[in-house]
């Protein structure tokens, strides 16, 4: 599974790529589709995509959580979850808080309206969060009559901007989503166009965190017959019955005795189930087993993204990475970054939707990770009074 976001500015075609990924990959629900198929033949006219996008359109507003946002299509190769991008700070909210974490992002751009500020601040933010490749569709080629050198006009615009934030982009596709030129299927009206198809594209990108190995969160425990079992999931590699790990943050050897997947034994456990694991000692939520070294921390650095109130030097918060939990305090604010222009700002407060480099220092070390390396790991939420003020992540761990 593929985890993408689609960005880009408001009106450039985010939902209508999605509308289109998912009908020509034929992944919408059936039921949705017999829904869609009679409403349209009730009103007597035929079944257009413009109906399918408005289905899906309201079935994401009556979609509450983060974690049913998501949609899903699947290619040949693989399955895919699309992260949507449907303000700056939703945006933001999902990337750090989320369950979800896009390995890669389409930058859609209308092809007559070239960089909007929304391109850019997406772009950036994108970058700032890890991803390191992007594709970027040019969209509505249809109203451009399918022209060559409006696309490269538009194309030129997009990378000197990418290369200004140093953000790569690994395809450039023209494309109409309205009418699924360049999507799924390759457009009979771009001749000139001598590359790959969106979905293609999306075939030839890889997974961001490779071969990390085994990391288990501990979530939970209960008591089975006299024994405890301790309930988490395996971020990251693969453990077996028998094998010692390390517990961190306290860093002693720990002895797998028995794992479970359900109620059943198992010699093994690999990403990312949810397993129950024995350990010859006692462990406690929160704590990380791993193989080899976590990075243990009592000073990070962090990026942090203020969704409520502002951040400033001497504010205490709870900081949640997983289920690791420890009281924090802001040592210091380096500076601030505008999204806007991307000028560093001097300032000693990070307000709402700003971001800025900050010294967190905590009163129990916890064990950490770069977020590019292993998201789960790499990011956290700052809390105060039940509340989330800002997300964070961890950019250069040494
Ligand atoms: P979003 O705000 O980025 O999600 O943009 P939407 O997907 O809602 O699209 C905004 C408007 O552009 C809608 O009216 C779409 O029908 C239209 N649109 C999107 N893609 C295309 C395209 O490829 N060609 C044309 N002609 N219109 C498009």
């Amino acid at each position: 599974m593929l985890n993408i976001a689609i960005i880009g500015h408001v009106d450039h075609g985010k939902s209508t790529l999605i509308g289109r990924l998912l009908y020509d990959t034929n992944s919408l629900p059936k039921e949705k589709l017999e829904e869609i198929k009679r409403t349209c033949e009730e009103l007597g006219v035929e079944m257009e995509f413009a109906y399918v996008i408005d289905a899906l359109e309201e079935e994401r507003k009556n979609r509450m959580t983060i974690e049913t946002s998501q949609v899903f299509f699947r290619s040949k190769k693989r399955d895919y979850a699309i992260i949507d991008a449907p303000g700056h700070k939703e945006f933001i909210k999902n990337m750090v808080t989320g369950v979800s974490q896009a390995d890669a992002a389409i930058l859609i751009v209308d092809v007559k309206e070239g960089v909007k500020e929304q391109t850019k601040r997406h772009a950036y933010l994108a970058k700032l969060l890890g991803i390191g490749e992007v594709i970027v569709a040019i969209n509505k080629m249809d109203l451009v009559n399918y022209d060559r050198n409006a696309f490269e006009r538009v194309r030129e615009e997009v990378l000197d901007y990418l290369r200004k934030i140093g953000l790569k982009a690994k395809f450039v596709i023209p494309i109409s989503a309205y009418y699924g030129d360049n999507v799924a299927k390759k457009s009979e009206k771009m001749d000139w166009y001598k590359g790959l198809t969106l979905l293609e594209a999306l075939d030839r990108l890889e997974k961001r965190s490779k071969g990390f190995d085994f990391r288990f969160i501990v979530q939970d425990e209960f008591r089975l017959d006299g024994e405890t079992i301790y309930l988490g999931n395996v971020i990251a590699g693969e453990v077996k019955r028998g094998e010692i790990v390390k517990r961190f943050p306290e860093g002693d050897e720990v002895l797998i005795k028995k794992i479970f997947y359900g109620e059943r034994g198992v010699e093994k456990a690999k990403k990312p189930l949810a397993v129950g694991i024995i350990a010859d000692k006692k462990l406690r939520r929160g704590n990380v087993l791993a193989k080899g070294e976590a990075k243990v921390r009592k000073k990070i650095e962090a990026l942090v993204f203020c969704l409520l109130n502002e951040i400033k030097e001497g504010n205490e918060y709870l900081l949640k990475c997983m289920t690791q939990e420890s009281l924090c305090k802001i040592e210091k604010v380096f500076e601030k970054i505008d999204v806007e222009n991307l000028e560093r700002k001097e300032g000693k407060r990070i307000r709402e939707i700003e971001i800025g480099r900050v010294l967190i220092s905590l009163d129990e070390p916890l064990a950490f990770e770069n977020f590019k390396d292993l998201p789960e790991m790499g990011r956290f939420v700052l809390i105060e009074k039940g509340k989330i003020i800002a997300g964070g992540i961890l950019t250069n761990l040494k």
